[in-house]
C-alpha cells in the first residue's frame, strides 16, 4: 500500500447537492460501506466535491450530509495556512482510521450545523486507510488542520456532530457569521443554551479567519 493522495473523481462533473442540517435523522445514522466500486460512488464522490466547492469556505463533506448513507468522504485544504504540507483533493471510500496520534483542541464549524461553532480536542496526525474511487488502496498521513478535518468527516460516517464532541456546553459558541442556510430547530435550540449561558450576549471566541471556517 502507497502512501498516496485519493483521487478527487474521475473526470466526471458533479452537480451541487442540498446539505442536509440537524435534526434531520440521516445525520445520525451509520453509513454503509461500499461493496463494490461503481459508477454510483463516482458520481457520488463527483456530487460531494462539487458541493464542497459550492459552499465557500467549505474545507470537507460526507455523504450523509447530502443524503447519501455511504462510508464516503472528501476533504480539500489547499491553500489554508494552518495545512502548508496538505495533499489537496482527497476522496475517500471506507475510510478508517488506523492510526492517531497527538491531541490539540481547535474550534471546528459545520455546515449541518449552521449556527454553532465548537472547541474539540482531536488527534493531531492521523493515518487513514481507504479505497480511491478507482477502488485503488489509499493511505493518507495527515497533520493538524488536514488531520482534524478528516476526523470530523468520518465522524459524520458514524452519525456524530461537533456537539457531540465537546467536554462542556462552554465548549459551544454561538456562530456570529451570516450563514447560507438558516440554522434548524436543534441548532437554535443548543446555541439558545449557549447564548443564556452567557448571558445572552454572543460573542465568537477566538476569531479570526480560520477559527469559525466551516469544515463541513
Ligand atoms: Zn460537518
Amino acid at each position: 500500500m502507497s502512501i498516496e493522495a485519493g483521487s478527487a473523481h474521475d473526470g466526471r462533473l458533479g452537480v451541487p447537492r442540498p446539505v442536509l442540517v440537524a435534526p434531520d435523522l440521516l445525520l445520525r445514522r451509520l453509513a454503509r460501506r461500499c461493496p463494490e466500486l461503481n459508477s454510483r460512488v463516482a458520481a457520488l464522490v463527483a456530487d460531494l466535491l462539487a458541493t464542497m466547492r459550492s459552499h465557500p469556505g467549505c474545507v470537507g463533506l460526507a455523504a450523509p450530509q447530502i443524503g447519501a448513507l455511504a462510508r464516503v468522504v472528501v476533504v480539500d485544504v489547499t491553500g489554508d495556512s494552518r495545512a502548508p504540507d496538505a495533499h489537496g483533493p482527497i476522496s475517500l471510500v471506507n475510510p478508517e482510521i488506523v492510526l492517531a496520534a497527538g491531541s490539540q483542541a481547535g474550534r471546528e464549524g459545520c455546515l449541518s450545523l449552521p449556527g454553532l461553532t465548537a472547541s474539540i480536542q482531536r488527534a493531531t496526525k492521523v493515518v487513514v486507510a481507504g479505497l480511491s474511487v478507482w477502488g485503488e488502496d489509499v493511505l493518507i498521513e495527515a497533520r493538524g488542520f488536514e488531520a482534524r478535518v478528516l476526523q470530523h468527516e468520518l465522524d459524520h460516517l458514524d452519525g456524530v456532530l461537533i456537539h457531540d464532541r465537546v467536554e462542556s456546553i462552554a465548549d459551544l459558541s454561538p456562530r456570529t457569521q451570516p450563514f447560507q442556510q438558516l440554522p434548524s430547530d436543534e441548532t437554535r435550540q443548543v446555541r439558545r443554551r449557549v447564548v443564556d449561558q452567557r448571558g445572552g450576549r454572543e460573542r465568537e471566541e477566538g476569531g479570526g479567519h480560520g477559527q469559525t471556517g466551516d469544515r463541513g
